[in-house]
């Protein structure tokens, strides 16, 4: 792929701030399954909360492609539940607050969201309805200059820490996409509530939560667009996250490819490097070749939406081949780790699990087939 100057310095730069800023903590914040809120402050005084929203807004105004060089830089990362946690707060509910906030909802949340003062998350899936969106039962009612909302979510990361959530819910019975809106969610207000947090295989170190609204009184002004907007915002929010959860997982399984180079050129079997058998290397030349496929497919979409064109096919084949891959990948690399592989002294374990939630958030790859086949045959 293609990379300028300016691009190159880029990556360049943001991994030597990982390198000081990130990485040595990473093991600990896994350990603990948790980090702390301040490093997104630590993130943003650098400007990385800023790449996608334009300079009016406090941006960087950098456009998609360089949001997927972030985004795959960042995932080599050895903490996708962190890096996610991050990236969706800073490149997919920042945005999506600038974008469609009213002036009152920007005026309140917009600086603190780019400062990293305040987090936020993003809630679609209900404990009845992840998939299938339109099966969703959060109401949110209009009374007066409110909205009074009423439902549960789950898995919503950055549930525990976040300080607002973008909520997506009914505002209409009717079977139609103009009956789902998205209100901004003070997460102080009376009625909000995190009823609990889920352990998981992976992303140890992200807080993935089961948030509850009991007649929670958000004010007009906290609605994002019109009402009956939600659903194009959310497919137009989905696609871009999609293609980010994908760089995400081409970071990672790199930096797994890559330790595993390492570790299979020292360790020896029958008095020779475990890299040295052909059927190790072949098996790894043609990961190798996949990932420069998709690594051209991403900067492809990633320039379609710098112009405003419609990308959700190449998007959709994209996360589907590719974040299945990675975790067939790690699978492989930690098998070439031998027993050793199966330890978390060793990476593949962590890449293992972490990676095997992309196939799932954002959209399961069913559904991203499910879209091609729309897409393709109608
Ligand atoms: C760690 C983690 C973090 C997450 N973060 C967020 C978040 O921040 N915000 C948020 O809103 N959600 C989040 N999610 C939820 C995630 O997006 C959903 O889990 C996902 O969309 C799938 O929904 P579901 O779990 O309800 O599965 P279901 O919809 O119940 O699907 C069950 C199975 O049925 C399959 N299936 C569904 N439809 C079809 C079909 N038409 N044909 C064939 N098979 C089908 C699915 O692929 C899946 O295998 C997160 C999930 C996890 C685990």
């Amino acid at each position: 792929m293609y990379r300028s100057q300016e691009e190159t310095l880029f990556v360049e730069s943001i991994n030597q701030f990982f390198d000081k800023e990130i990485n040595p903590y990473v093991d600990s914040w896994e350990g603990n399954h948790n980090f702390p809120s301040s490093v997104f402050e630590t993130l943003a005084s650098a400007g990385y909360t800023g790449i996608l929203l334009q300079e009016k807004d406090g941006g960087l105004n950098l456009g998609y492609r360089y949001a997927a060089l972030w985004s795959e830089a960042f995932g080599r990362v050895p903490s996708l539940g962190f890096t996610t946690g991050f990236n969706m707060h800073s490149l997919v509910i920042t945005p999506t607050l600038a974008r469609y906030g009213s002036k009152e909802a920007k005026e309140a949340w917009l600086n603190k969201a780019i400062s990293g003062q305040a987090i936020g998350a993003y809630a679609f899936t209900e404990p009845d309805s992840g998939s299938d969106l339109t099966g969703i039962k959060t109401k949110a009612v209009k009374s007066g200059d409110y909205y009074i909302l009423n439902g549960s979510k789950i898995f919503i990361t950055n549930g525990k820490r976040a300080s607002f959530v973008l909520v997506f819910a009914r505002t209409s019975n009717e079977k139609s996409n103009k009956a789902f809106s998205t209100f901004l969610v003070n997460t102080s207000l009376p009625g909000f509530k995190v009823s609990r947090t889920l352990d998981k295989l992976g992303w140890y170190s992200s807080d993935t939560a089961e948030l509850v609204f009991e007649d929670v009184h958000v004010h007009k002004d906290f609605l994002l667009g019109a009402e009956g907007d939600g659903w194009k915002q959310a497919m137009s929010s989905l696609e871009w996250e999609r293609l980010m959860l994908s760089c995400l997982s081409l970071g990672g399984i790199n930096e797994c490819i890559k330790s595993t180079i390492s570790y299979t050129n020292d360790r020896l079997v029958f008095g020779k490097p475990v890299s040295s058998y052909q059927a190790n290397k072949d098996i790894l030349l043609s990961f190798k070749a996949k990932l420069l496929l998709a690594r051209n497919m991403i900067y492809q979409a990633a320039d379609k939406l710098d112009k405003g064109e419609y990308c959700r096919k190449e998007v959709s084949h994209i996360k589907r081949f590719l974040c299945e891959d990675a975790f067939t990948m790690a699978n492989f690399c930690l098998q070439l780790h031998g027993g050793y592989g199966y330890t978390t002294e060793y990476s593949p374990a962590r890449w293992l699990r972490d990676l095997r939630l992309n196939t799932i958030g954002g959209g399961t790859t069913q559904i991203m087939e499910r879209v091609l086949v729309k897409e393709i045959y109608s």
